[in-house]
This record gives structure tokens, C-alpha cells and sequence, in this order.
């Protein structure tokens, strides 16, 4: 079974715990430094392209306001 919440890839700069207990990743983009883009695995929000603190902040902001629960941790 695919456990999401303890693998943390190389290129994942961060990762916010949402409302709902999913989780909003931030990965780096390795072909830009110092960008990035995200993803929320609750409710598959997805968090455009940008400058990686830019990023952060957003996945930062969603992940405050994100109720979906992760279909990793449902059972
Ligand atoms: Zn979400």
C-alpha cells in the first residue's frame, strides 16, 4: 500500500497539513531555481508554477482552508 504521508521525495521542499488531515505538497522544479508548484492530495487543489516562496505561502494558505481528508489516510 502506498503511504504518502512518510516518503518525502527528493524535490519536496514542503508540505503543509491541511484542515481535513491531507496533505499540500510543494515540490522544486529542477530545471528553475528557486520555483516550484504544488499539489493538494485531499482534494487534488493544484497550485500553479511560481516562485517557490510564492508557493509556499499558497499551499501554505490552502492547506488552512483545505477540509477534504486524503484518500490515503481514509480507510
Ligand atoms: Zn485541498
Amino acid at each position: 500500500m502506498k503511504n504518502n504521508r512518510t516518503t518525502w521525495p527528493k524535490d519536496v521542499i514542503a508540505r503543509y497539513v491541511t484542515m481535513g488531515g491531507a496533505t499540500v505538497e510543494v515540490k522544486a522544479d529542477k530545471s528553475t531555481d528557486g520555483h516550484a508548484s504544488g499539489s493538494c492530495d485531499g482534494c487534488g487543489h493544484r497550485i500553479a508554477w511560481g516562485r517557490a516562496v510564492h508557493v509556499c505561502r499558497d499551499a501554505h494558505r490552502h492547506a488552512e482552508t483545505c477540509r477534504a481528508m486524503s484518500r490515503w489516510t481514509a480507510s
